[in-house]
């Protein structure tokens, strides 16, 4: 997830950033408040983490301008200040949350996962649907004009990368990335393989191939 920060202190900022991206999280990083508003405008945000006193324009301020925007990513509010005009205010302002400075990085990612799991059944997709080939995410279940097609669970996920973008090439470098986490090429045939393997399962009995191929540009699944 991409998660827009906040905060004009350098150890303050490193310490939430850092934080984040052990747990997987993108993070943009503003040092100003015009920076944030700059980056909430214009970036695909999901979450928002602002802080009060920020150089040239205040958090409270930023967060009302995006929201004026119409940007509907949750926020949550740090602050030096525990008053409890503030925390009226922040509300007031936009904020989904409130957290007091100092605090452990577990009060703050907690707040995360909570407003991410808030935010979540807006996001979630649970079937993807691509010509005759059905994906039950929640099942795990992957079917062809209804009839089951049993993946393991790294064909699963290759199919799922083809089926989240209809229509688009894949590269291999993306499969890498996304499916097997590497970032680097292991110089091995593993996604012809698994690829190869997809097909024949989905195309069993002589069916009409559903993925296309084009040499060093990539894969896509067909549409119709
Ligand atoms: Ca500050």
């Amino acid at each position: 997830m991409r998660i827009l920060v906040a905060e004009d202190e350098p150890e303050t900022a490193q310490f939430v950033a850092n934080g984040l991206r052990e747990h997987g999280h993108n993070v943009l990083l503003a040092g100003t408040g015009l920076d944030a508003l700059h980056f909430g405008l214009t970036e695909d945000v999901s979450l928002m983490i602002l802080d009060r006193m920020l150089p040239e324009l205040d958090g409270l301020s930023v967060l009302l301008r995006l929201r004026a925007a119409g940007i509907t990513a949750p926020a949550i509010m740090l602050t030096a200040l525990g008053r409890i005009e503030d925390r009226i205010e922040g509300l007031d302002a936009g904020a989904d949350d409130y957290l007091v400075k100092p605090f452990a990085f577990g009060e703050l990612f907690a707040r995360v996962n909570a407003l991410n799991r808030r935010a979540a059944p807006q996001e979630a997709v649970t079937r993807l649907v691509a010509g005759p080939i059905d994906m039950d995410l929640l099942r795990r279940e992957v079917r062809r004009e209804g009839v089951p097609i049993l993946l393991q669970p790294r064909e699963f996920r290759v199919l799922e990368e083809l089926m989240r973008h209809p229509g688009e090439f894949v590269t291999r470098t993306m499969l890498l990335e996304r499916v097997w986490d590497f970032h680097f090429d292991p110089q091995t045939k593993i996604v012809e393989t698994h690829m190869s393997r997809l097909r024949s399962k989905l195309n069993e009995g002589g069916l009409p191939d559903v993925i296309e191929t084009v040499r060093g540009v990539g894969y896509r699944i067909r549409t119709s």
